[in-house]
């Protein structure tokens, strides 16, 4: 039983400094994923509390927006420093609340801790830039100043670094930060807030509120003229409400959207080197991330030994519970996200695609898919235009460079794409035509916290990670000058 550790793990809001009760004293549960049944119970925030955390953030606003970056910059440091060393209890709670196996918790901690290092470093390096005006008679001094109280709502799917990527340039500008963590998982951010006021941060520069419902706590938030930004990572359908919801107070707004990435492999790519990236673009984290290869678009010549070979691998991985030794694949979060994934398999097997393995839930507790390869799935089912977040690989062919290009692109998600060829012209000739944030050559994982981190069309606005990352949670000020 995990209860023991479960009793250390704070169940409170996190708001100025310590943890608190909800004004109206509620609380929700929490589930492990694994089983269905409840882990423990977290404070249930309210529109009330989400006041009393924009009160403290603007309280402390102004004393860390003063600190010197390098002090806001060791701070960061300090709490990479103890999230890696609580590696073991951050990726435990992860699996616990989230499902996925063990390795990949501690995949993502190791990632998630590793923008609060990125950006402890570029707390020091924001610039502006100093020219003398065309006309000879002026200067313009430009300078950055952070946004202000931000506000980041977080999905469950990576419930440590979807927090630390916002978290970490939030700070590292000098801004303050309330995260609204996800229903499902909310006990990761709480164990992170801990930490940071463990490495020094100052009371009300972050607060965390769990809350049953979401808009409940946001859009009082959104509606307060003191906040000054919403940053967000979730669905497209989430996202533009929070859009229209920011026009109110225009709000600067990052958007982490849906995806629906292709995954191209041309008949001069390496198959085996392609086999490997699709298991990692495919089955990492369980399939749920936004960067998920979502269609598998391979070459009719090389289609039948690139399947044969992905689906040994897929049929190959071991379900079950992420806490048990030897597990490759968790449950998925829950009944509902299950569902989706098992009506859009159904649906494109009526639709004529062909089950290599899997393609059905597993009986008994938790809410557990089996691993999937779809082949021959035809252009107009839905598993090609929505995003599955699960684990199944859906594989079309394709004859032509041109037919590939535009199967790509005929969606309205450009998160990420990836492309396998050996041929260097080809693949730059191919990511320069791809309508995507990201693409992946010869590779299967993109992410990088060094990277600017992104979508086109309805996959959002704005970077994450990266140099670009922090001009998020920074304003532009001109300063004009006399000669
Ligand atoms: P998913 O479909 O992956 O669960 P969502 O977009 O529904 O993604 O959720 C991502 C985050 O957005 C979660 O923290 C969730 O609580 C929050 N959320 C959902 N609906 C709203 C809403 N109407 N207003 C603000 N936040 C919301």
């Amino acid at each position: 039983s995990f209860d023991q550790f479960l009793s250390t793990v704070p169940t409170g809001l996190w708001l100025d400094g310590v943890q608190s009760d909800a004004v109206d004293g509620g609380t929700f549960e929490v589930l492990n994923p694994a089983t269905g049944i409840r882990l423990t119970q977290v404070a249930d925030a309210t529109g009330k509390d989400a006041l009393r955390a924009l009160d403290s953030a603007c309280a402390a606003g102004p004393a860390w927006a003063a600190t010197a970056p390098r002090q806001r910059g060791e701070i960061l440091r300090a709490a990479w420093e103890l999230v890696t060393a609580r590696t073991e209890d951050l990726a435990l709670l992860m699996t616990l609340e989230m499902g996925k196996a063990l390795a990949e918790s501690r995949s993502e901690v190791a990632y998630g801790a590793e923008f609060l290092r990125w950006f402890s470093e570029e707390a020091v390096r924001i610039q502006g830039r100093y020219t003398t005006a065309p006309s000879g008679n002026g200067r313009i001094l430009v300078t950055k100043a952070p946004v202000g109280p931000c506000l980041a709502i977080t999905p469950w799917n990576f419930p440590l670094a979807m927090g630390t990527r916002k978290i970490g340039p939030a700070l590292a500008a000098g801004c303050t930060i309330i995260v609204k963590p996800a229903e499902d998982t909310p006990l990761t951010m709480l164990l992170l807030a801990e930490i940071f006021a463990e490495a020094g941060l100052p009371a009300g520069v972050l607060s965390v509120l769990p809350a049953s419902d979401a808009a409940a706590v946001t859009a009082p938030l959104l509606a307060d003229s003191r906040l000054r930004k919403v940053t967000f990572t979730g669905s497209t359908r989430v996202g533009r409400l929070l859009i229209e919801q920011s026009a109110q107070q225009v709000l600067r707004t990052s958007m982490e959207l849906g995806g629906n990435a292709p995954f191209v492999v041309f008949d001069d790519a390496d198959v085996d080197a392609a086999v490997d990236g699709a298991m990692a673009a495919k089955m990492r984290n369980g399939g749920e991330a936004c960067t998920a290869a979502n269609r598998l678009i391979v070459a009719n010549p090389v289609r039948e030994e690139f399947t044969a070979k992905l689906t040994e691998r897929i049929a190959a991985l071991t379900v079950g519970p992420g806490y048990r030794d030897g597990t490759a694949i968790g449950p998925l979060i829950n009944e509902k996200q299950r569902g989706n994934v098992a009506a859009l398999v159904d649906d494109a097997v009526a639709a004529g695609a062909r089950v290599r393995t899997g393609g059905a839930v597993v009986e008994g507790p938790g809410f557990f898919y089996r691993p999937t390869v779809l082949d021959n799935v035809p252009a107009d089912a839905r598993i090609v235009a929505e995003e599955i977040f699960g684990p199944v690989a859906a594989i079309t062919g394709f004859d032509t460079e041109e037919q590939a290009i535009a199967a790509a692109n005929s969606t309205e998600f450009g998160l990420a794409a990836y492309i396998y060829t050996q041929g260097l012209e080809r693949a730059l000739r191919v990511a320069d035509a791809l309508e995507s944030g990201m693409v992946g050559v010869n590779r299967g994982v993109i992410s990088d916290p060094a990277a600017p981190f992104g979508g086109v069309k309805a996959s959002g606005l704005g970077s994450e990670g990266g140099t670009e990352g922090i001009e998020e949670y920074l304003d532009t000020k001109y300063i004009a000058l006399p000669m």
